[in-house]
Protein backbone atom coordinates (compact mmCIF):
# COMPACT_ATOMS: atom_id res chain seq x y z
CA UNK A 1 0.00 0.00 0.00
CA UNK A 2 1.23 3.66 -1.03
CA UNK A 3 1.94 5.34 2.83
CA UNK A 4 1.00 8.34 1.46
CA UNK A 5 -2.40 7.39 0.91
CA UNK A 6 -3.05 6.94 4.13
CA UNK A 7 -4.85 9.22 6.28
CA UNK A 8 -5.49 9.09 10.37
CA UNK A 9 -8.60 7.03 10.70
CA UNK A 10 -7.49 4.16 8.10
CA UNK A 11 -3.87 4.68 10.36
CA UNK A 12 -5.80 4.04 13.46
CA UNK A 13 -7.57 0.61 12.24
CA UNK A 14 -4.26 -0.79 10.59
CA UNK A 15 -2.02 0.42 13.73
CA UNK A 16 -2.84 -2.97 15.91
CA UNK A 17 -2.17 -5.00 12.83
CA UNK A 18 1.01 -3.54 11.38
CA UNK A 19 2.60 -1.21 13.91
CA UNK A 20 5.08 1.46 12.55
CA UNK A 21 4.09 0.42 9.30
CA UNK A 22 3.65 4.05 8.03
CA UNK A 23 4.46 7.36 8.97
CA UNK A 24 1.79 10.22 10.08
CA UNK A 25 2.75 13.81 9.39
CA UNK A 26 1.62 16.99 9.88
CA UNK A 27 3.82 19.72 8.82
CA UNK A 28 1.66 22.79 10.11
CA UNK A 29 0.91 23.99 13.31
CA UNK A 30 0.56 26.49 16.01
CA UNK A 31 1.25 27.10 19.58
CA UNK A 32 1.04 30.25 22.21
CA UNK A 33 4.33 31.44 20.35
CA UNK A 34 2.08 33.11 18.43
CA UNK A 35 -1.83 32.59 17.37
CA UNK A 36 -1.93 29.00 18.90
CA UNK A 37 -4.11 28.55 21.81
CA UNK A 38 -2.23 25.25 22.66
CA UNK A 39 1.62 25.53 25.00
CA UNK A 40 3.90 23.82 23.06
CA UNK A 41 3.67 21.25 25.41
CA UNK A 42 0.22 20.82 24.88
CA UNK A 43 0.73 20.71 21.07
CA UNK A 44 2.74 17.87 21.48
CA UNK A 45 0.94 16.04 23.76
CA UNK A 46 -2.41 16.32 21.67
CA UNK A 47 -0.43 15.29 18.12
CA UNK A 48 0.73 12.17 19.59
CA UNK A 49 -2.51 11.52 21.04
CA UNK A 50 -4.22 12.08 17.34
CA UNK A 51 -1.59 9.43 16.36
CA UNK A 52 0.60 12.18 14.35
CA UNK A 53 4.37 10.58 14.30
CA UNK A 54 6.08 13.65 12.93
CA UNK A 55 5.10 17.22 13.92
CA UNK A 56 6.32 20.78 12.62
CA UNK A 57 5.77 23.57 14.93
CA UNK A 58 4.81 26.57 12.72
CA UNK A 59 4.40 29.63 14.42
CA UNK A 60 3.93 33.11 12.65
CA UNK A 61 7.49 34.46 12.07
CA UNK A 62 9.09 32.97 15.02
CA UNK A 63 10.82 29.59 16.47
CA UNK A 64 10.22 30.77 20.16
CA UNK A 65 7.83 27.18 20.88
CA UNK A 66 10.43 24.77 19.87
CA UNK A 67 11.91 24.17 22.77
CA UNK A 68 9.70 23.70 24.96
CA UNK A 69 7.76 21.32 22.83
CA UNK A 70 11.37 19.02 22.47
CA UNK A 71 11.38 18.85 25.94
CA UNK A 72 7.86 17.91 26.57
CA UNK A 73 8.29 15.16 24.30
CA UNK A 74 11.79 13.91 25.77
CA UNK A 75 10.51 14.29 29.52
CA UNK A 76 7.18 12.17 28.29
CA UNK A 77 8.78 9.88 26.09
CA UNK A 78 6.45 11.14 23.56
CA UNK A 79 6.36 9.26 19.82
CA UNK A 80 6.93 11.90 18.15
CA UNK A 81 9.40 13.95 15.98
CA UNK A 82 9.76 17.23 15.74
CA UNK A 83 10.28 18.93 12.81
CA UNK A 84 11.82 22.79 13.57
CA UNK A 85 9.56 24.89 11.49
CA UNK A 86 8.53 28.59 11.15
CA UNK A 87 5.63 29.96 9.30
CA UNK A 88 7.18 33.26 7.19
CA UNK A 89 5.14 36.16 6.38
CA UNK A 90 6.00 37.62 2.62
CA UNK A 91 4.63 40.01 0.42
CA UNK A 92 4.13 39.04 -2.98
CA UNK A 93 2.38 41.79 -5.91
CA UNK A 94 0.94 42.88 -2.67
CA UNK A 95 -0.39 39.92 -1.49
CA UNK A 96 0.26 38.28 1.93
CA UNK A 97 2.04 34.88 1.10
CA UNK A 98 3.13 32.62 3.84
CA UNK A 99 5.91 30.26 3.79
CA UNK A 100 6.61 27.36 5.49
CA UNK A 101 10.05 26.43 6.60
CA UNK A 102 10.79 22.78 7.36
CA UNK A 103 13.95 21.67 9.06
CA UNK A 104 15.17 24.75 10.37
CA UNK A 105 18.61 25.19 12.35
CA UNK A 106 16.53 27.89 14.71
CA UNK A 107 19.75 29.46 15.60
CA UNK A 108 21.40 30.32 12.12
CA UNK A 109 22.31 34.29 12.16
CA UNK A 110 20.63 34.72 8.90
CA UNK A 111 17.19 33.16 9.83
CA UNK A 112 17.43 35.34 13.51
CA UNK A 113 18.17 38.03 11.78
CA UNK A 114 14.90 37.72 8.97
CA UNK A 115 12.86 37.15 12.15
CA UNK A 116 13.98 39.96 14.34
CA UNK A 117 13.04 42.05 11.14
CA UNK A 118 9.53 40.49 11.04
CA UNK A 119 9.30 40.88 15.08
CA UNK A 120 9.55 44.30 14.71
CA UNK A 121 7.12 44.63 11.70
CA UNK A 122 4.43 43.03 13.52
CA UNK A 123 4.88 44.69 16.40
CA UNK A 124 4.13 48.13 14.30
CA UNK A 125 2.00 46.91 12.28
CA UNK A 126 -0.28 45.85 15.37
CA UNK A 127 0.23 49.22 16.80
CA UNK A 128 -1.00 50.71 13.47
CA UNK A 129 -3.78 48.70 13.77
CA UNK A 130 -4.80 49.44 17.10
CA UNK A 131 -4.16 53.18 15.98
CA UNK A 132 -6.90 52.56 13.28
CA UNK A 133 -9.30 50.76 15.31
CA UNK A 134 -8.62 53.65 17.99
CA UNK A 135 -10.17 56.24 15.57
CA UNK A 136 -13.30 54.12 14.50
CA UNK A 137 -13.98 54.39 18.18
CA UNK A 138 -13.03 50.88 19.48
CA UNK A 139 -10.16 51.48 22.43
CA UNK A 140 -7.56 49.90 23.46
CA UNK A 141 -6.92 47.09 20.84
CA UNK A 142 -3.50 46.90 21.14
CA UNK A 143 -3.25 46.84 24.54
CA UNK A 144 -6.08 43.93 24.46
CA UNK A 145 -4.21 42.02 21.83
CA UNK A 146 -0.97 42.31 23.12
CA UNK A 147 -2.41 40.98 26.45
CA UNK A 148 -3.76 37.77 24.75
CA UNK A 149 -0.71 37.31 22.59
CA UNK A 150 1.25 37.05 25.84
CA UNK A 151 4.54 37.63 24.78
CA UNK A 152 4.37 35.67 21.60
CA UNK A 153 3.96 36.94 18.19
CA UNK A 154 1.02 39.25 17.69
CA UNK A 155 -1.31 38.65 14.94
CA UNK A 156 -4.43 40.30 13.74
CA UNK A 157 -6.00 37.00 14.97
CA UNK A 158 -4.68 38.71 18.29
CA UNK A 159 -7.25 41.75 17.75
CA UNK A 160 -10.16 39.76 16.57
CA UNK A 161 -10.35 37.66 19.63
CA UNK A 162 -10.03 40.57 21.94
CA UNK A 163 -12.89 42.35 19.72
CA UNK A 164 -15.11 39.01 19.94
CA UNK A 165 -13.79 38.72 24.00
CA UNK A 166 -15.15 42.80 24.15
CA UNK A 167 -18.83 41.24 23.11
CA UNK A 168 -18.12 43.69 19.41
CA UNK A 169 -18.80 41.22 16.81
CA UNK A 170 -19.49 37.79 17.49
CA UNK A 171 -16.68 35.40 16.02
CA UNK A 172 -13.22 35.59 14.79
CA UNK A 173 -14.28 35.22 11.33
CA UNK A 174 -16.47 37.78 11.33
CA UNK A 175 -13.81 40.48 12.48
CA UNK A 176 -11.88 39.94 10.00
CA UNK A 177 -14.36 40.46 7.65
CA UNK A 178 -15.87 43.66 9.25
CA UNK A 179 -12.26 45.24 9.95
CA UNK A 180 -9.30 43.03 9.11
CA UNK A 181 -9.18 42.55 5.77
CA UNK A 182 -7.87 45.02 2.68
CA UNK A 183 -10.30 47.76 2.40
CA UNK A 184 -11.80 47.53 6.00
CA UNK A 185 -11.36 49.75 8.90
CA UNK A 186 -8.35 48.17 10.72
CA UNK A 187 -6.37 47.30 7.71
CA UNK A 188 -2.86 48.21 7.86
CA UNK A 189 -0.69 46.78 4.46
CA UNK A 190 1.57 45.00 6.13
CA UNK A 191 5.80 45.58 4.97
CA UNK A 192 6.86 41.25 4.91
CA UNK A 193 10.00 40.54 3.72
CA UNK A 194 9.92 39.40 0.03
CA UNK A 195 9.30 35.65 -0.88
CA UNK A 196 12.94 35.73 -2.67
CA UNK A 197 14.42 36.58 0.59
CA UNK A 198 12.17 33.87 2.71
CA UNK A 199 13.30 31.19 0.54
CA UNK A 200 17.09 32.02 0.95
CA UNK A 201 17.23 32.30 4.23
CA UNK A 202 15.34 29.24 4.76
CA UNK A 203 17.68 27.21 2.31
CA UNK A 204 20.83 29.23 4.28
CA UNK A 205 19.47 28.22 7.51
CA UNK A 206 19.43 24.35 5.99
CA UNK A 207 15.73 24.38 5.81
CA UNK A 208 13.54 23.57 2.95
CA UNK A 209 10.86 26.15 1.82
CA UNK A 210 6.96 25.20 1.68
CA UNK A 211 4.31 27.51 -0.14
CA UNK A 212 2.10 27.50 2.32
CA UNK A 213 -1.94 27.01 1.68
CA UNK A 214 -1.57 28.00 -1.78
CA UNK A 215 -5.71 27.66 -2.11
CA UNK A 216 -6.31 30.09 0.81
CA UNK A 217 -5.27 33.28 -1.13
CA UNK A 218 -7.69 35.53 -2.91
CA UNK A 219 -6.17 34.77 -6.29
CA UNK A 220 -7.50 33.89 -9.91
CA UNK A 221 -6.07 30.80 -11.15
CA UNK A 222 -4.13 32.48 -13.56
CA UNK A 223 -2.19 34.45 -10.84
CA UNK A 224 -2.21 30.85 -8.85
CA UNK A 225 -0.12 29.76 -11.16
CA UNK A 226 2.17 32.43 -11.20
CA UNK A 227 2.51 32.72 -7.64
CA UNK A 228 3.38 28.79 -8.26
CA UNK A 229 5.96 29.64 -11.16
CA UNK A 230 7.39 32.42 -9.12
CA UNK A 231 7.96 30.23 -6.09
CA UNK A 232 9.33 27.45 -8.04
CA UNK A 233 11.95 29.83 -9.84
CA UNK A 234 13.50 31.14 -6.70
CA UNK A 235 14.17 28.27 -5.94
CA UNK A 236 11.55 27.33 -3.18
CA UNK A 237 10.87 23.70 -2.69
CA UNK A 238 7.56 22.45 -1.87
CA UNK A 239 4.37 23.33 -1.45
CA UNK A 240 1.44 22.65 0.70
CA UNK A 241 -0.83 20.29 -1.28
CA UNK A 242 -3.11 18.87 1.74
CA UNK A 243 -5.06 20.20 4.31
CA UNK A 244 -7.68 18.90 6.43
CA UNK A 245 -10.20 21.19 5.47
CA UNK A 246 -9.80 21.39 1.71
CA UNK A 247 -12.49 19.63 -1.72
CA UNK A 248 -10.78 16.40 -3.47
CA UNK A 249 -10.61 18.59 -6.19
CA UNK A 250 -8.46 21.58 -4.48
CA UNK A 251 -6.23 18.49 -3.31
CA UNK A 252 -5.89 17.09 -7.09
CA UNK A 253 -5.33 20.29 -8.53
CA UNK A 254 -2.58 21.27 -6.32
CA UNK A 255 -1.07 18.27 -7.00
CA UNK A 256 -1.32 18.73 -10.78
CA UNK A 257 0.30 21.99 -10.12
CA UNK A 258 3.28 20.42 -7.88
CA UNK A 259 4.53 18.33 -10.66
CA UNK A 260 4.11 20.86 -13.21
CA UNK A 261 5.90 23.44 -11.19
CA UNK A 262 8.65 20.44 -10.17
CA UNK A 263 7.60 21.33 -6.55
CA UNK A 264 7.85 18.48 -3.58
CA UNK A 265 4.33 18.01 -1.95
CA UNK A 266 3.66 18.81 1.79
CA UNK A 267 0.93 18.57 4.23
CA UNK A 268 -0.58 20.15 7.39
CA UNK A 269 -3.39 20.76 9.70
CA UNK A 270 -2.34 24.56 10.22
CA UNK A 271 -3.77 23.54 13.64
CA UNK A 272 -4.38 26.48 16.23
CA UNK A 273 -6.74 25.58 18.21
CA UNK A 274 -9.11 22.41 19.39
CA UNK A 275 -12.05 22.88 17.29
CA UNK A 276 -14.69 20.68 15.41
CA UNK A 277 -13.38 20.91 11.54
CA UNK A 278 -9.07 21.07 12.25
CA UNK A 279 -7.22 18.50 14.08
CA UNK A 280 -3.90 17.33 14.40
CA UNK A 281 -3.02 14.78 11.71
CA UNK A 282 -7.00 14.52 10.08
CA UNK A 283 -7.14 13.90 6.61
CA UNK A 284 -3.94 14.43 5.44
CA UNK A 285 -2.50 12.26 2.95
CA UNK A 286 -1.04 12.97 -0.58
CA UNK A 287 -2.70 12.15 -4.07
CA UNK A 288 -0.95 9.81 -6.16
CA UNK A 289 2.33 10.97 -8.26
CA UNK A 290 4.18 13.89 -6.15
CA UNK A 291 6.62 13.48 -4.39
CA UNK A 292 6.75 14.07 -0.76
CA UNK A 293 8.65 16.75 1.01
CA UNK A 294 10.21 14.34 3.07
CA UNK A 295 10.84 12.15 0.27
CA UNK A 296 14.94 13.09 1.00
CA UNK A 297 14.89 13.11 4.82
CA UNK A 298 16.76 10.88 6.48
CA UNK A 299 15.07 7.83 8.25
CA UNK A 300 15.54 9.13 11.76
CA UNK A 301 13.53 12.33 9.80
CA UNK A 302 15.76 15.67 9.48
CA UNK A 303 14.35 17.20 12.47
CA UNK A 304 17.70 19.21 14.42
CA UNK A 305 16.62 17.01 17.85
CA UNK A 306 19.94 16.74 19.32
P1 LIG B 1 -1.29 38.17 10.59
O1 LIG B 1 -0.09 37.27 10.46
O2 LIG B 1 -1.16 39.13 11.71
O3 LIG B 1 -1.67 38.80 9.30
O4 LIG B 1 -2.48 37.21 11.01
C1 LIG B 1 -2.76 36.13 10.17
C2 LIG B 1 -3.50 35.06 10.95
O5 LIG B 1 -4.84 35.44 11.15
C3 LIG B 1 -3.60 33.78 10.13
O6 LIG B 1 -2.52 32.95 10.36
C4 LIG B 1 -4.85 33.15 10.62
O7 LIG B 1 -4.57 32.42 11.80
C5 LIG B 1 -5.70 34.32 10.98
N1 LIG B 1 -6.66 34.69 9.91
C6 LIG B 1 -6.40 35.30 8.76
N2 LIG B 1 -7.54 35.50 8.05
C7 LIG B 1 -8.54 35.00 8.81
C8 LIG B 1 -9.95 34.92 8.66
N3 LIG B 1 -10.56 35.39 7.56
N4 LIG B 1 -10.66 34.33 9.65
C9 LIG B 1 -10.06 33.87 10.75
N5 LIG B 1 -8.72 33.92 10.96
C10 LIG B 1 -7.98 34.48 10.01
MN1 LIG C 1 -2.38 31.96 12.33
MN1 LIG D 1 -0.76 30.92 7.05
MN1 LIG E 1 -0.31 28.70 9.73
Amino acid sequence: MDVHLINSSTKNILRSATPSAFTLYDLHSHTTASDGLLTPTELVMRAASMGVDVLAITDHDTTAGLTEAEVAIKQQKLPLRLIHGVEISTLWQHHEIHVVALGIDISHPSMCKLLVAQAKRRSQRAQAIGVLLEKAHIPNAWQGAQCLANGGQITRSHFARYLVKQGRVANVAQVFKKYLVKGKTGYVPPEWCTIEEAIDVITQSGGQAVLAHPGCYPLSSKWLKRLFAHFAEQGGDGVEVAQCQQTPDERALLGRYARTYSLLASQGSDFHQPCAWIELGRKLWLPSGVEPIWRDWASDVKSNIK
